[in-house]
């Protein structure tokens, strides 16, 4: 476990060091769960957009692309149901004007009568010194004893009212344990509401005309209120798949581990529309298509696992996790979910439009079913790069530090040194620049020994190196460096080319 805590502040700080990822606005110390990406965060995150983009739509004729608009409809959320879901207890203070979660308070007080017993015992242990028997003292002493069954009598009424959406009872535990704003100190409550999960925000400058908003919490909704628009002007035919990734934005409660729960996150999902009573076949399609997906990038079979949920969505008849096996355990990366007709009956029933496809061949109008796949980039991105990042063991005894990032992703291709800054061997190297960059993001570097420049390309995850010798001067011939062999071979400048594309094509990747 600690050994797993160590990668893990390992992997954000290499994130950091080497320009990945920075916390959002970091100057100002920070937004909390909110990201930015670096300069090669930003490379890596577009290469894993593309990797997916281009194997789900440019891969399947029978799927199409979609960028819908962040700023929906309200009735979006409405029909979706957004609106009544992402449930969290609220209460306001009415003289400080400060919100908290309802359970929070109660929780704070609860442990209040857990330290307050902790006093006791702390107390009676210096009282009798080495004599002291806690067990015995916790079972026995009336106070402790006392403290310890209002925390759990506290804490067992919280979770029944809560569980019974019997919000009014929240208020009145509040009211009755007499907790009081930690700012203002009154007990001055208003009555407990939920909280949605929903960042609102308003449309127009009037304040009395501005209509309420919501940042989207998924892309999905944008594809199947698309879904007729796309199916009529791209002549789709069942079944389908509208693509889209994009920004999704959740007010997270409890937003921890790095960038795999953030506030503001990017989504990659495909819906597939399918024929009624086939959704179970293109379901177990899909499951298997997205760990393939998963394996092409070669990022160890181990490190991934099914979890099928045994409780359903409303939306849902079948539903399934692909975990990845992240520094901090097995958690969810993907879901696929069969959504059957829900979604596209609940914006037809909202909107009044039908939405509906003619099936030529059974020759009727049915409302299809969906099969969805879900992915979170940012989630993508952490498990690509805790997995890449690596200590390794050289055999000089030494070892190094390096990105091990399946090349197709690296924000870097292919970096290009003049040995030395002199004899013409940098604009050698240049020219090489000038010709590769049209087709791979190539990076130059002249600092420092040649030895300490690998190093760092390695901790970068840069693939290949080329390095411009005297050598190169008579023959026109450079050394490529590989970086996960570190093994390195002499070509002609003409053959660079060869030699890395190889492994740096879709082909390379997706048909292995
Ligand atoms: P979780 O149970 O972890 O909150 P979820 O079941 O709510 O996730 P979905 O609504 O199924 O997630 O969203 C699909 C995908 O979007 C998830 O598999 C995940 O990769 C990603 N995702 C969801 N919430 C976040 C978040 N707050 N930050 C980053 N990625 C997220």
């Amino acid at each position: 476990m600690a050994n797993n805590e160590d990668k893990f502040k390992k992997v954000i700080s290499h994130a950091k060091e080497y320009g990945y990822i920075f916390g959002s606005s970091e100057i100002y110390d920070g937004l909390s769960a909110v990201y930015d990406y670096a300069q090669n965060g930003v490379e890596l995150k577009k290469n894993i957009r593309d990797y997916w983009w281009k194997s789900m739509v440019q891969m399947h004729q029978n799927i199409v692309g979609l960028d819908a608009a962040i700023l929906m409809h309200p009735t979006t959320w409405k029909a979706s149901g957004h609106v009544d879901a992402f449930n969290d207890p609220l209460i306001d203070n009415k003289d400080s004007k400060k919100r908290y979660r309802a359970d929070v308070l109660i929780e704070d007080y609860a442990e209040k009568l857990e330290q307050k017993a902790q006093k006791e015992i702390n107390k009676a242990a210096k009282r009798f010194g080495e004599a002291f028997n806690e067990e015995e003292f916790v079972a026995t002493n009336a106070r402790v004893i006392g403290y310890k069954e209002k925390k759990a009598e506290v804490l067992s009424r919280m979770a029944s009212s809560l569980e019974k959406e019997n919000l009014q009872d929240v208020k009145l535990l509040i009211e009755e344990l007499e907790i009081a704003c930690p700012v203002s100190g009154s007990k001055n409550w208003t009555d407990v509401k939920q909280f949605n999960l929903m960042f609102g925000t308003k449309l127009g400058a009037s304040a009395e005309s501005a209509t309420d908003l919501y940042l989207r919490p998924e892309t999905a909704q944008g594809i199947f209120v698309n879904f007729l628009n796309v199916q009529k002007t791209g002549r789709m035919k069942i079944p389908f798949g509208i693509a889209q990734t994009g920004k999704a934005f959740r007010n997270e409660i409890v937003a921890r581990q790095f960038i795999f729960r953030m506030r503001e996150f990017e989504q990659m999902e495909m819906q597939f529309f399918v024929r009624p009573g086939e959704e179970m076949k293109y379901y177990e399609y899909w499951k298997e298509e997205r760990l393939n997906w998963h394996l092409s990038l070669g990022l160890g079979k181990e490190n991934y696992r099914f979890h099928d949920h045994d409780k359903l969505a409303h939306y849902a008849n079948a539903a399934a996790d692909i975990e990845f096996n992240f520094p901090f355990g097995f958690k969810e990366l993907e879901g696929i979910h069969s959504r059957t007709d829900f979604d596209l009956k609940a914006h037809e029933k909202h909107s009044g439009k039908k939405l509906q496809f003619f099936d030529p061949e059974l020759k009727e109008n049915y409302t299809p079913y969906v099969v969805e796949t879900s992915i979170g980039l940012d989630r993508m991105f952490l498990a690509v790069f805790s997995t890449a990042l690596q200590d390794e063991a050289l055999e000089d005894g030494s070892s190094r530090v390096v990105l091990k990032l399946p090349s197709i992703l690296a924000p870097v291709k292919i970096a290009v040194f003049p040995l030395i800054k002199r004899d013409g061997l940098p604009e050698i190297a240049n020219a090489i620049i000038e010709d590769l960059k049209w087709d791979y993001n190539v990076f130059y570097d002249e600092k420092d020994a040649v030895g300490k420049r690998y190093r760092r390309q390695d901790a970068n995850g840069t693939p290949y190196c080329v390095t411009v010798d005297h050598q190169t001067l008579e023959d026109n011939t450079v050394t490529i460096r590989h970086r996960d062999s570190m093994e390195q071979e002499r070509v002609a400048i003409v053959e660079i080319r060869s030699v890395v594309e190889k492994t740096l094509s879709l082909k390379h990747w997706l048909n292995h």
